[in-house]
């Protein structure tokens, strides 16, 4: 099918955006960005959006840049933009870990990083980062920028705080500790589809023990969020086996399992369980 009629605004500016914004959004104008989500449920005409304010050619917006505390994502930054780490830290290497498990590679060429928090999909791989990293999201309209974090930003499926005038101009990851580890790992029944649950985690080492742990689950439960159960059973133990197996074990019974029709809760506990260990079994 076609898409229902629209009309294209395409500013050059931000303050043009967010005027455009603020006078579209009522008469239910979107922002188009990547247009791989929008555009697919557009031609389903599951979304009829009058109006589209299409920033890819909004100056200044495609910047990726770090003030040596945090690395800071622009509106129009690209999926592949991460092919390769962007930042010498461990951040730049999670990062492009994490990119390669998203779509398939022209649908990469296209997304925004930023389009997939403001999708908020539950399975989203960035958001599951924004969750897990304690990202903090910039959001501006013509009535000012709010700074909103991670766990406030989040809420439920495909929705967010953002409210309808304001543009996610940009996202700030915190730059990790060097000594920091790292694991990733989803499953999805076939390459490039969503995941139907994707762990991620990050800790360090003191005395051989794991420290300021954190396991952020994606695609189990309405937004991904952090697991602090699971953190407080990795916290203060040594990596291992043992230890991965327990932590993956308290995150499966932690969660409040999404269920659909080809999952139910108890096989969504068992994959939560599955790609924590392994994403710990990959940290180590
Ligand atoms: C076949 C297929 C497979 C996919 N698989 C995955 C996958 O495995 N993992 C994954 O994470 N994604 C996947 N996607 C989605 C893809 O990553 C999209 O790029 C992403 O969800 C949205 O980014 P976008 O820039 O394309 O946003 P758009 O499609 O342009 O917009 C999506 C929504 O966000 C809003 N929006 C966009 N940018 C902003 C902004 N800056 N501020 C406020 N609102 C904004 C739009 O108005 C719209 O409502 C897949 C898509 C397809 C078609």
């Amino acid at each position: 099918m076609k898409p229902a009629p629209f009309i294209r605004h395409v500013p050059k500016t931000l303050d043009e955006a967010l005027r455009i914004l603020a006078e579209v959004a009522p008469q239910d104008g979107r922002i188009l960005a990547g247009g791989q989500s929008l555009v697919p449920i557009m031609a389903f005409r599951l979304a009829k959006p009058a109006h589209l304010v299409d920033i890819n050619e909004v100056v200044g917006l495609d910047k990726i840049s770090s003030d040596g505390k945090a690395l800071s994502i622009g509106a129009r930054v690209r999926h592949a933009a991460f092919h390769k780490p962007v930042v010498a830290n461990p951040l730049g290497l999670l990062l492009s870990v994490v990119a390669r498990h998203i779509a398939h590679y022209p649908i990469r060429m296209r997304g925004t990083f930023c389009g997939s928090l403001a999708h908020a999909d539950p399975a989203s791989e960035w958001c599951l980062v924004a969750a897990t990293l304690d990202a903090t999201l910039i959001a501006k309209s013509t009535r000012g920028e709010r700074r909103i974090a991670a766990e406030d930003f989040f809420a439920g499926i495909m929705s967010t705080a953002l409210a309808e005038d304001e543009l996610l101009v940009e996202a700030r990851l915190p730059l990790l500790p060097d000594d920091t580890k790292f694991g990733f790992n989803e499953f999805s029944r076939r390459a490039g589809d969503f995941a139907m649950s994707a762990a991620l985690v990050t800790y360090r080492l003191q005395n051989d023990k794991i420290t300021d742990a954190r396991v952020g689950i994606g695609g189990a439960e309405a937004s991904p969020r952090r697991i602090a159960e699971a953190e407080a059973a990795l916290n203060g133990e040594v990596p291992g086996d043992k230890t991965f197996r327990a932590a993956a074990e308290v995150a499966a019974k932690a969660i409040e399992p999404l269920e659909d029709h080809q999952t139910n809760a108890e096989y969504r506990r068992d994959l939560v369980r599955a790609v924590v260990r392994r994403a710990l079994e990959q940290s180590a």
